[in-house]
């Protein structure tokens, strides 16, 4: 820290992304990245031509993208708003509802929200998660409060149905009901149907997941046209292009693509249903999750046991210290291939451990 930096932001703790090794082969099943290319048409609209083009600004009202997201969901432009990857569409979240009610989360939840909270001047209160993992909804049911919720969750993998949801969102009229659907293609419920009864609603989903385009950073919301326009002021008071070219094109092309996405999810939900089985034969502990990655915790070596074997054997999974899930790991749902070797090596640590 510099004698320079504003004493208000002395204490901020950032958030810690997954590792992203350089060199080396690591097989990576720790940040959730999709294992497959992204859609055909994407790596088409990234032409030679547009990067041509780049000596000039991008869309600042992302028109293009705007209407192709809301084309896909049934909405109308004003109710969609892109951003730098839904991280950026949660920090404006944040920063432009969180300055007079706190947000409420589950405590066992995306790490990125009390960061975000605490650089933006919002207040954060968490409500632990039940024993089984489970949101405790009735904790934000008129809680009074804004909510942010992950469904499903991270990174538990547990879905709460679209009912939860309106009861949460309906029973705080007078608050933003913000649910990240970072996951939600991999067998969630998603609450954009209830965009148009609820206009405390914001449904915020990613490119990066599903998509297939972690590295090309687009994330939307859709709710409600005036909750829309607060995060436009926010956006336009910051930074006003905040999508590039080529990522608006990149978007366009992979929301056109349903199949793409269809035909992805697919096979990562097979390999995910094929890789829990693999686990749980070998004494695991598997939520039910609906999401591109398996939280697990394993019999016979400890959590930190398991995550630093498996390091040295260069696969890199993700855990916290947290003392209720300090023994579990979250491992992102590769290709086939790679969750055989996953289940493979790990099936070695395990004997190896029980000699
Ligand atoms: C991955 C993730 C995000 C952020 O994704 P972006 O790459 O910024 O779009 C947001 N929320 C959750 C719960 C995530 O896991």
């Amino acid at each position: 820290m510099s004698r320079f930096l504003s004493r208000k932001f002395a204490g901020v703790e950032p958030y810690v992304p997954g590792e992203q090794p350089r060199g080396g082969s690591f097989l990576k099943l720790n940040t959730n990245e999709n294992p497959y290319p992204p859609s055909p048409r994407v790596l088409n609209a990234l032409s030679r031509g547009e990067a041509e083009k780049l000596h000039l600004y991008s869309d600042p009202a992302a028109a293009g993208l705007v209407g192709a997201i809301a084309a896909r969901f049934g909405l109308a432009p004003e109710n969609v708003f892109v951003g730098n990857g839904s991280d950026e569409v949660l920090a404006f979240s944040f920063l432009a509802f969180g300055g007079d009610a706190p947000f409420l989360c589950p405590a066992l939840s995306y790490g990125f929200y009390p960061v975000f909270a605490r650089l933006l001047g919002a207040r954060y209160e968490a409500v632990p998660l039940r024993e089984d993992f489970s949101l405790d909804a009735e904790a934000f049911v008129g809680c009074g409060k804004n909510v942010v919720i992950a469904n499903p969750n991270a990174p538990t993998g547990l879905a709460v149905s679209r009912q939860t949801v309106r009861r949460i969102a309906r029973s705080n009229p007078d608050r933003v009901v913000v649910i990240d659907e970072a996951y939600v293609d991999f067998g969630g419920e998603s609450a954009v149907p209830l965009v148009p009864e609820c206009d405390n609603l914001l449904v915020v989903q990613t490119f990066s997941k599903s998509r297939a385009l972690a590295g090309m950073r687009i994330g939307f919301a859709l709710g409600n046209p005036a909750l829309i326009a607060d995060l436009n002021t926010m956006k336009f008071s910051f930074n006003p292009y905040n999508l590039d070219r080529l990522a608006l094109l990149a978007g366009q092309a992979a929301i056109a693509d349903e199949e793409y996405l269809a035909d992805c999810t697919r096979r990562i939900c097979a390999t995910r249903a094929k890789t829990a089985a693999a686990l749980r034969a070998l004494g695991f502990a598997v939520t039910d999750s609906k999401a591109n990655f398996l939280f697990v915790r394993p019999r016979g070596i400890s959590g930190p046991a398991l995550f630093a074997a498996l390091r040295a054997r260069g696969v890199l999974v993700r855990r916290w210290d947290d003392p209720e899930i300090s023994d579990w790991l979250r491992v992102t749902i590769g290709s086939e291939d790679e969750m055989a070797r996953f289940v493979a090596v790990t099936g070695e640590i395990l004997q190896e451990a029980a000699r």
